[in-house]
């Protein structure tokens, strides 16, 4: 069937569609815990050590025996100090440690009491002037983590919070997958690289290539190992072969431009002397076409993602397309469709295109979403402006006061 005559395919039959397709195992490597931001857990981590690894207090205080504080004014003799990261000696009846936030809790008590409700008497005497329950600010060992617990499942993607936890129980190197190794170019004779224009000034008719920038630190944020080819030349010949340089080296070959239904192009000709390809018509906007296949190499293939050249398309099909097709490539776990959030329309929108369509909204101060003037595939300002996108439903009228499904760029964008 012609491609223009075939049906668009949903958003979600797209995604499974790639979510099917076989995935290679990267290889693991070891890393100082310290340079493993980005990447993803080979295997499950378990603690060796409980955490906290003992009692130890929450305040600075005196330890008591919770016992001999029943009266609210207990006299009790100062009989040690124990600072964070010394142990001190059993605590006697009718005695009390001075302690300090962190520090552990001596043998023999069982509650500390801040020093705001105390008085130094003498130096050597203190006035409790609180009836402590058992426990109080005592933090327990193995609140936290109980020794031998699984803290980060395989195919966690390491952000600062599960490396501090990594950290916290003493793990000084981690297995991740190997970076997926990425190659991107870029069509269009019209293209111009900023600082390159001829005299300093656009020719008619040329337009910046801002994909390069949008899409190589949209990669960069995943963590993936990069060869940027550049504006590659609008020949079949030139096409050809730097897909076959790239497949050599890279797990997953990506372009911008040049997937539009009918266009005078050589990237579908050039993928399918290649390899193999599917043009896909996405019933999605901005972004409806999308390029999806493989290009051969001696030992298997490298996967081939074609993305429209309007920028806003193209920054829309790599968040909503590209970024969990990459996820599973490098082994992360876990469920990669964007987070949507229900929120309030303060804006109209009455008529809905037949496509599912992701509008371009600002959170305003009275929790509801502005929507972008101008919802043009090409306007980036709405992505730099917006906080985020609206999912919006085929034929789907919004008025202001609608709940609409809100999926902020923050939770996309690495
Ligand atoms: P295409 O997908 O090649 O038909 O391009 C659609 C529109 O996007 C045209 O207006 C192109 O000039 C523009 N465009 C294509 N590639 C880029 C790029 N790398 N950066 C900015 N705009 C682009
Ligand atoms: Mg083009």
């Amino acid at each position: 069937m012609n491609a223009a005559k075939r049906p668009m395919l949903t958003v979600r039959e797209a995604l499974d569609f790639m979510a099917a397709a076989p995935r290679q195992a990267l290889k693991a490597e070891i890393v100082p815990t310290l340079d493993a931001n980005g990447r993803v857990l080979a295997e499950a981590k378990a603690s060796a050590i409980n955490v906290p690894s003992a009692d130890n207090t929450q305040m600075d205080g005196y330890a008591v025996r919770a016992a001999d504080c029943v009266s609210g004014a207990a006299t009790l003799r100062v009989s040690q100090r124990i600072p964070a990261g010394h142990v001190g000696e059993a605590l006697q009846p009718g005695c009390a440690a001075r302690i300090f936030t962190g520090a552990m809790i001596p043998e023999g008590a069982d509650a500390v009491v801040m020093q705001e409700q105390c008085e130094a008497v003498a130096p050597d005497m203190v006035r409790v002037l609180h009836a402590p329950q058992p426990g109080e600010w005592i933090r327990r060992a193995g609140e936290d983590i109980v020794a031998g617990s699984v803290i980060l499942a395989a195919g966690t993607r390491l952000r600062s919070q599960e490396l501090g936890l990594a950290a916290s129980v003493g793990l000084a190197h981690l297995s991740v997958y190997r970076r997926l190794r990425v190659a991107v170019f870029f069509t269009g004779d019209e293209l111009t690289m900023p600082g390159e224009a001829p005299g300093g000034k656009l020719a008619p008719g040329a337009v910046y290539n801002s994909n390069r920038f949008t899409l190589r630190a949209l990669l960069e944020n995943l963590g993936c190992s990069l060869t940027d080819y550049g504006i590659v030349p609008d020949t079949l010949d030139a096409t050809r072969a730097t897909l076959r340089a790239a497949a050599r080296e890279h797990d997953l070959i990506i372009t911008s431009g040049g997937v539009s239904v009918g266009e005078e192009d050589h990237i579908k000709p050039a993928v399918e002397a290649e390899g193999r390809l599917d043009m896909w018509q996405i019933a999605v906007k901005p972004g409806k076409p999308l390029a999806f296949g493989e290009v051969r190499r001696d030992d298997g293939c490298a996967y081939f993602l074609g993305l429209p050249g309007n920028p806003v398309s193209s920054f829309i099909t790599f968040l909503l397309f590209v970024r969990p097709f990459i996820l599973r490539l490098q082994g992360a776990a876990g469920d990669f469709a964007p987070r949507a959030y229900a929120m309030r329309s303060d804006f109209h929108w009455p008529r809905p295109d037949r496509r599912n369509e992701f509008l371009r909204v600002r959170i305003n101060d009275g929790g509801g979403l502005d929507l972008f003037p101008n919802q043009g595939s090409g306007v980036l300002t709405s992505t730099v402006w917006g906080d985020g996108l609206v999912d919006n439903a085929p034929g789907q009228a919004i008025a202001p006061g609608d709940m609409v499904r809100f999926i902020p760029f923050s939770g996309l964008l690495y």
